[in-house]
């Protein structure tokens, strides 16, 4: 089943700059898809588009209906003054939910990432590789559909970035989340996806797609 489709999809900001020219895409459900390519080739413009949080100047999106977007961006941003338990539950009082299963599911989310017992943890308290799991437990409290996933890595040291990368990708396998992450790194994309979109600046395309055919052993 297709999520999310692109049919021709152009980006063109006021500035004059061609983001993304001709951009044909099919995301399916329950894949982990990579966008890799340097700085500027419109990755994060892409995403956007994806999201809804953007229109493309050109082309056609199309989206299944009932589909609930998770996002995890490079810098963790929590909110400094609540603790880890209220930042997860946030998106949860933002909908609505009632108080009591806010903060269950928000420590169900906690739990999933490798932060039980850290509710009550304020993000200072918390190690970058930490405060980016209360991100993704954030992120995924809503329990969406598609997660998106800017780079969320990047700014971490070679070997949390692993760990993360296999946490990930445990709690990717048979959740049944669809995954669209974007990396500048070749490694990252390979060892986490199936599919990988390799893609070029000026204007910024899909260069190539490589199915990864024997995927990275699971954890
Ligand atoms: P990437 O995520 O691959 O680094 P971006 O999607 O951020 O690339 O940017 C693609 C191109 O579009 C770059 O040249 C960037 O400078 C330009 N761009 C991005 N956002 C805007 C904007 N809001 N207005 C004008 N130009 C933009
Ligand atoms: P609820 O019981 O509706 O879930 P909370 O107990 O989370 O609400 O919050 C009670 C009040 O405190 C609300 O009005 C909320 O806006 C405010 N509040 C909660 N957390 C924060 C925060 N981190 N920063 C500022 N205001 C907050």
């Amino acid at each position: 089943m297709t999520l999310v489709a692109l049919d021709g999809v152009g980006k063109r900001f006021a500035s004059g700059t061609e983001a993304l020219r001709g951009v044909d895409l099919r995301i399916e459900r329950g894949e982990f898809l990579s966008l890799l390519g340097p700085s500027g080739c419109g990755k994060s413009t892409l995403l956007r588009l994806i999201a809804g949080l953007a229109e493309p100047s050109s082309g056609r999106i199309t989206r299944a209906a009932s589909r609930q977007v998770g996002f995890v961006f490079q810098e963790a941003t929590l909110l400094p003054w609540s603790d880890a338990l209220t930042n997860v539950r946030l998106p949860l009082r933002l909908a609505g939910v009632a108080r009591a299963e806010q903060e269950a599911r928000a420590a169900e989310a906690l739990a999933q990432v490798g932060l039980g017992g850290f509710e009550r943890a304020y993000p200072r308290e918390l190690s970058g590789g930490m405060r980016m799991r209360v991100s993704i437990a954030r992120a995924l409290v809503t329990r969406p559909s598609l997660l998106l996933m800017d780079e969320p890595f990047a700014a971490l040291d070679e070997l949390t970035r692993h760990r993360l990368n296999d946490d990930l990708l445990a709690l990717w396998a048979g959740s049944g989340v669809t995954v669209v992450f974007v990396t500048h790194s070749v490694f990252e994309s390979v060892y986490l996806s199936s599919r990988i979109l390799v893609m070029a600046a000026r204007p910024g395309r899909i260069a190539a797609e490589l199915l990864v055919e024997e995927p990275a052993p699971r954890p």
